[in-house]
């Protein structure tokens, strides 16, 4: 089973399901309360772990209570936290979710400690791979692609500017259809494979501007699509890493999504390899 390092986010998100959203300046009772740990970076890195990867988490957290109820599906999981580091004087990031009847919302995030994941403090394997998105400072992820040398998957989200050394770094580069429109000819300096995720249409997986693998998910009843993304992510770079090949890897990371869209939540709905496995079996 492959050794990986997840670089990203550890949010708390609370979320609260209303009759409807409100207006600005209105409120709106008869809510339900929920506390979901998320972030991109603990996702992935829960998601590798569910598909048996030996995962080491490099994050930052803030030293208040919210830390340990984000870290805490992580922790019971056997996600390495060795290298999760507290910011004294700062809130753990936090998401602050409203959702309407009809499943519309309305989210305020506070990266809190995410924004102080500082480069200096990195201590990557040099050669060991590295999976990363962009919810902790673009100078940190610069840091982790000019610092090692192994496998290096970005999945550029949320889409921000990335400076071409990581673009031209990175052996996998992981968008949705909205990311792949907002860096439009950015993409162009990618020198390894470009993933595009098309939700229940798929993925499909570019070099140098050509179709080189494509796949479709399973059907599915999909009730909430949130973690059907890091689920993909995560299940594509451990799949590439353990040598799968393009196409079965790029088939298993969609299964992998679908599932994850069949249950509510983020963290609770990623797949493991055996559910995976009987999927893409049926
Ligand atoms: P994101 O959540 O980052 O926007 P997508 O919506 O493209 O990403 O979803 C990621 C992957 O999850 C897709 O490539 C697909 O394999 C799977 N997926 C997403 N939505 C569905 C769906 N409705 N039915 C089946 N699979 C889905």
């Amino acid at each position: 089973m492959p050794a990986v390092t997840v670089l990203g986010s550890v949010n708390l998100d609370l979320v609260v399901r209303l009759p409807r959203l409100p207006a600005p300046g209105e409120t709106v009772t008869g809510g339900e309360f929920g506390r979901h740990p998320g972030g991109k970076g603990a996702n992935q890195a829960l998601a590798a772990r569910r598909l048996g990867a030996n995962v080491n988490l490099v994050a930052a957290i803030g030293d208040d209570e919210l830390a340990e109820a984000a870290l805490a599906l992580l922790r019971a999981e056997g996600v390495g936290l060795e290298n999760c580091t507290t910011v004294p004087n700062c809130s753990t990031g936090v998401a602050v979710i409203m959702v309407g009847s009809g499943g519309e919302n309305l989210i305020g995030v506070a990266p809190g400690a995410n924004a102080l994941l500082a480069s200096g403090a990195l201590d990557l394997e040099p050669t060991g791979p590295v999976i990363c998105q962009l919810e902790v400072p673009i100078e940190t992820v610069t840091r982790a692609a000019a610092t090692t040398s192994g496998f290096f998957c970005v999945n550029a989200a949320p889409a921000r500017e990335v400076p071409v050394e990581v673009w031209h770094r990175a052996n996998v580069v992981v968008v949705n259809e909205t990311e792949r429109d907002q860096y439009g000819s950015a993409l162009d300096d990618c020198r390894g494979l470009v993933v595009i995720t098309m939700g229940k249409a798929g993925a499909m997986a570019l070099r140098d501007g050509q179709v080189v693998a494509q796949a479709t998910p399973p059907q599915v009843e999909a009730i909430d699509t949130v973690g059907a993304g890091d689920a993909f992510v995560a299940t594509l770079a451990v799949s590439l890493l353990e040598d799968l090949g393009l196409e079965p890897a790029l088939k298993r990371a969609c299964a992998a999504g679908a599932l994850a869209t069949t249950r509510v939540g983020a963290q609770p709905s990623l797949p493991t390899a055996a559910e995976i496995d009987a999927i893409m079996s049926r």
